[in-house]
């Protein structure tokens, strides 16, 4: 599509002075209904208060009715959606979908080219047979035709760019949620399995260290304050480990409560003097449960710790950090161990 097109394109973004509105509605939103500000709630406030997606906008509206509206809600909610969280069916249909529009597409090329030709052989013959009184208005309506149908084709074109950019947007987010963990926004396993293999495909540097962290008794939190307090700790551990990002390390939700890292470039003492700070950190606070007042308590993790080289298969190094991480918590918990030579694990200095 053209510049000057693009910039009268009504399926293009909205003007600026709209975006600041929708920003402010979208703040407002999460505010009046004591809603965190996660990517989730955001996108869900996005959807509601633009309107852009009328399920939603009917389902907050009877979630708010009936008093229901809460974070907990709406991850429950846009997990059963597969606008946010892609379940293959979505993936498979949009492909399918792409697939169509690319027939459509090569279907309107090869009718426009046969169009063409057509006009060129009727005006080749008009000029050739036509007698001079009415040459012009045989060409007029030739050129009138092939206008018209040039138009037609015009708006089909448009419908069509249209819908592939909508399937390219889905296809995009597809992509994307594959590997993203909805709840803490980190990436998930699979996605953590392509930064390794990106990471091992590199040039430079020999190796690192990975680091799974599993969060001390959990299954309590949850006990005794609800899933959705648990799901509250979980994200706030997750910002915690988020921190490593900042030194060049990968962190992804790995399964349940327990993380992953990926620490290229460091020993192991290093690594674990790294994670040490975290886990220090955490379990130096002490956490108050939202709905009751009631201190949770700190919360603290165990982790286990092994070499990776780049030439290391993932799976077997996944298995001795899981072994390492098996004596830290035999050793008492909020500590961290490492699996070094010949199956032997050791714990490190906290
Ligand atoms: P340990 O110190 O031995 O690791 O004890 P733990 O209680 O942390 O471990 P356990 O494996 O017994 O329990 C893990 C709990 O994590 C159980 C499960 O319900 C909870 N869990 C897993 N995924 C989620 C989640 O997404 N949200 C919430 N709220 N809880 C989760
Ligand atoms: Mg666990
Ligand atoms: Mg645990």
């Amino acid at each position: 599509m053209k510049a000057a097109e693009a910039a009268h394109d009504p399926d293009s973004a909205p003007p600026r002075w709209n975006l600041r509105k929708l920003y402010d509605d979208i703040g407002l939103f999460l505010f009046s209904h004591r809603l965190d500000l996660t990517p989730l709630n955001f996108g869900c406030a996005h959807d509601y208060v633009a309107g852009s997606d009328r399920r939603i906008v009917d389902e907050v509206n009877r979630a708010i009715r009936e008093r229901r509206l809460s974070n907990g809600w709406i991850e429950q909610y846009l997990a059963g959606q597969d606008s946010h969280v892609v379940m293959p069916d979505a993936l498979h249909d949009a492909t399918a979908q792409l697939a169509e529009e690319l027939d459509r597409c090569l279907d309107q090329l090869g009718r426009s080219t046969e169009r063409q030709k057509r006009y060129g052989t009727a005006l080749d013959k008009t000029v050739r047979t036509a007698s001079p009184d009415v040459l012009f208005t045989q060409l007029r309506d030739l050129t009138r035709q092939m206008v018209e149908q040039n138009k037609l084709a015009e708006i089909e074109m448009r419908l069509s760019h249209r819908r592939v950019s909508e399937l390219r947007i889905t296809l995009r987010s597809a992509r994307q949620a594959s590997k993203q963990d909805y709840l803490t926004g980190l990436q998930n396993r699979r996605g953590f399995e392509r930064i390794v293999e990106t990471w091992q495909g590199s040039q430079g540097g020999v190796g690192g260290v990975l680091a799974i962290c599993d969060i001390d008794h959990f299954k309590l939190v949850n006990d005794r304050f609800g899933h959705d307090t648990g799901d509250r700790v979980l994200r706030y551990v997750a910002d915690a480990l988020h921190a490593l990002a900042e030194m060049k390390h990968e962190v992804a939700r790995l399964r349940g409560e327990e993380f992953v890292i990926l620490m290229p470039d460091r020993t192991l003492d290093q690594a674990a003097r790294e994670v040490n700070l975290i886990r220090e950190s955490l379990g130096a606070r002490c956490l108050i449960d939202r709905e009751t007042k009631l201190p949770i308590g700190p919360v603290t993790f165990s982790a286990g710790l092994t070499a990776l080289a780049k030439t290391d298969a993932l799976a077997p190094a996944l298995r001795r950090a899981d072994a390492a991480l098996y004596a830290a918590k035999r050793a008492g918990r909020n500590c961290i161990h490492a699996a070094v030579d010949r199956g032997q694990v050791i714990p490190m200095p906290g």
